[in-house]
C-alpha cells in the first residue's frame, strides 16, 4: 500500500516497524499529545493555547548514500508530496551528494565614541580578545569547537568587532551573544569608548551548504513529453529565475516551503533561516535563485546553495518532544547531517515546482490536493470532506460559492 493511501494510524505503525519511533511516541501520536502548559510557558510569553499543524513525513530521500524518512511540518498542502516525489525521482537516479559547510556563527560588537588611540589599542591586542572570548565558553571547547576568528571593521562612526564562533552542533545564538557580551565588557575596562551592541549576525555566511543531484532524463518523462524536453524546459525556467527577480524570488518560495516544513520539525528558528537565506540571495547585489539547473553528462544537474543555519542541541529543539522525535526519526548525529537533509528536501521541492510548472503547471496538482482544504473551509466533515474534494476535482472549478453548492447538495 502506497503511504498517502494509509491511514494516519497505518502510517504511525510503519515508522514504529521501522524502528523510527518508539511505542511511547507512536502513542503520543495517535493521541495527538500537545505540549504541557509549563512547556509552553517556559518557551513564551502570555500563553492561553497551543496551535497546531499537520505534522507528516516525506520519503525516498537518499542522500550521500544514506536513507531518509524526513517530518515536515506544514500547512499547506502538496508541499510534502512534491517533496517525495522529487527525492524519489532523485533516489532512482543515485541520490542526493551535499557538501557540507563550516559551522561558524559571526557576531558583532559594535563601539563607537572611540579615540584613534583606543581604536589603535584594540587592534593591537588581537591576541588577549581573542584568548579572553576563547574561554568566555569553556564546554564548546571541549566540544571541538570555539572562537576561530576575530577582526577588526572600521566604520565612519563605529568600530566593529566581528567574532566567528564555531558553535559545533548547536545553532549558538545565545551562545554567541553570551560570549559576546562577556568580551565587551572586557573591552570596556581596556579603552573609554561606549559599546552599542553585542549580537550575532544572523548573515549565515560561515554556514554555506551545498547539495546536488544528477538525474536521469527518464526520471522527468511525463505522458506529453520526453525527459529530455522536460530537463531544457527546467534549465530554460531556472535561467529566467537569474534573470528576473520577481520569477527568483517565487522559486526561492518554493525551496523555502521544504526548508521551513523541516525547520518547524526540528523545533528550529526559522526566522533566522529565512534572514540568512534571502540575505545570501541578495549577495551579488541583485536578488538570485538559490538553485541552478544545467545540462550534463545526459542528466539533468540541479545544485542549491545557501546557509542553513541551524542546530540539532539547544533551544527549543531539546526542549520540544516533537522536535526530538524528528530528530530520531532521521537518525540525527550532528547538525552538518542536519544541514544536508535540509539542504537536499530544498532542491526536492525545487525540483517537484519546476517539474510541474514546465509540464502541467502547478495548478492541477496543488489544486487536487488543496480542494480537501477547501472541503473543510465551507463545513464539510468526516466521509463529507472526501466527497466533495472528489467533486471539486471533477468540476475543475474550485471555487467556495462550488465548494458550498456541493455540499448543499450531498446534505440534501
Ligand atoms: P542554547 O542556549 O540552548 O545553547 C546550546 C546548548 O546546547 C548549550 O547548553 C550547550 O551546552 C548544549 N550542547 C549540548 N551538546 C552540544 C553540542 N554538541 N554542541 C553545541 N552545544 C551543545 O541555544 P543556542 O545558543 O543554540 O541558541 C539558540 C536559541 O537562541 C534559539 O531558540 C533561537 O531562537 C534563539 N535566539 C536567536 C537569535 C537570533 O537568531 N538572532 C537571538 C537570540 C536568541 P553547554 O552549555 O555545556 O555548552
Amino acid at each position: 500500500m502506497k503511504i498517502y493511501e494509509m491511514t494516519n494510524e497505518q502510517r504511525i505503525e510503519l515508522l514504529k516497524k521501522r524502528g523510527l519511533i518508539n511505542s511511547k511516541q507512536a502513542q503520543g501520536l495517535k493521541e495527538r499529545q500537545p505540549i504541557t502548559i509549563d512547556l509552553a510557558n517556559s518557551l513564551s510569553e502570555n500563553q492561553i493555547g497551543v496551535f497546531s499543524l499537520p505534522y507528516g513525513f516525506a520519503t525516498d530521500f537518499l542522500i550521500d548514500g544514506k536513507d531518509y524518512v524526513v517530518p515536515m511540518v506544514i500547512e499547506e498542502p502538496s508541499v510534502i508530496a512534491a517533496a517525495s516525489n522529487a527525492a524519489k525521482r532523485i533516489k532512482n537516479s543515485g541520490g542526493f551528494k551535499t557538501f557540507p559547510s563550516e559551522r561558524i556563527v559571526y557576531g558583532q560588537i559594535v563601539l563607537e565614541n572611540l579615540s584613534v588611540s583606543d581604536i589603535e589599542k584594540l587592534e593591537q591586542s588581537c591576541s588577549e580578545i581573542f584568548e579572553f572570548a576563547q574561554k568566555a565558553h569553556p564546554s564548546l571547547i571541549s566540544r571541538g569547537g570555539g572562537v576561530v576568528s576575530l577582526k577588526f571593521n572600521r566604520y565612519d562612526d563605529f568600530l566593529e568587532l566581528e567574532l566567528g564562533i564555531d558553535t559545533v552542533d548547536a545553532m549558538g545564538a545565545n551562545m554567541v551573544n553570551s560570549i559576546l557580551e562577556k568580551t565587551a565588557q572586557k573591552i570596556t575596562t581596556m579603552v573609554s569608548g561606549d559599546i552599542l551592541c553585542s549580537i550575532l549576525s544572523n548573515s549565515g555566511n560561515g554556514q554555506v551548504i551545498t547539495a546536488e543531484a544528477e538525474i536521469d532524463f527518464e526520471q522527468l518523462k511525463t505522458k506529453e513529453m520526453s525527459g529530455l524536453e522536460v530537463a531544457q524546459r527546467i534549465t530554460r525556467l531556472a535561467e529566467f529565475a537569474k534573470q528576473s527577480v520577481k520569477r527568483a524570488v517565487t522559486h526561492n518560495k518554493g525551496i523555502m516551503n521544504g526548508i521551513d516544513a523541516v525547520y518547524l520539525a526540528t523545533g528550529n528558528d526559522f526566522r533566522a533561516q529565512e534572514a540568512a537565506a534571502h540575505s545570501f540571495a541578495f549577495e551579488t547585489g541583485q536578488y538570485q535563485p538559490f538553485s541552478t539547473w544545467k545540462i550534463q553528462n545526459d542528466h539533468l544537474v540541479g545544485t542549491l546553495k545557501m546557509p542553513v543555519e541551524l542546530g540539532s542541541v539547544g533551544g527549543a529543539i531539546s526542549a520540544l518532544p516533537m522536535a526530538q522525535m524528528s530528530l530520531a526519526i532521521m537518525k540525527i548525529e550532528s547538525s552538518k547531517q542536519l544541514q544536508s537533509i535540509i539542504a537536499a528536501v530544498g532542491l526536492a521541492n525545487n525540483l517537484s515546482a519546476l517539474r510541474a510548472l514546465v509540464t502541467t503547471g502547478i495548478q492541477a496538482g496543488h489544486m487536487s490536493l488543496q480542494s480537501k482544504s477547501l472541503a473543510v473551509s465551507v463545513g464539510a466533515e468526516g466521509e463529507e470532506i472526501v466527497e466533495v474534494s472528489k467533486i471539486l476535482n471533477q468540476t475543475k472549478n474550485y471555487t467556495i460559492a462550488n465548494a458550498k453548492q456541493i455540499l448543499t447538495r450531498l446534505r440534501g
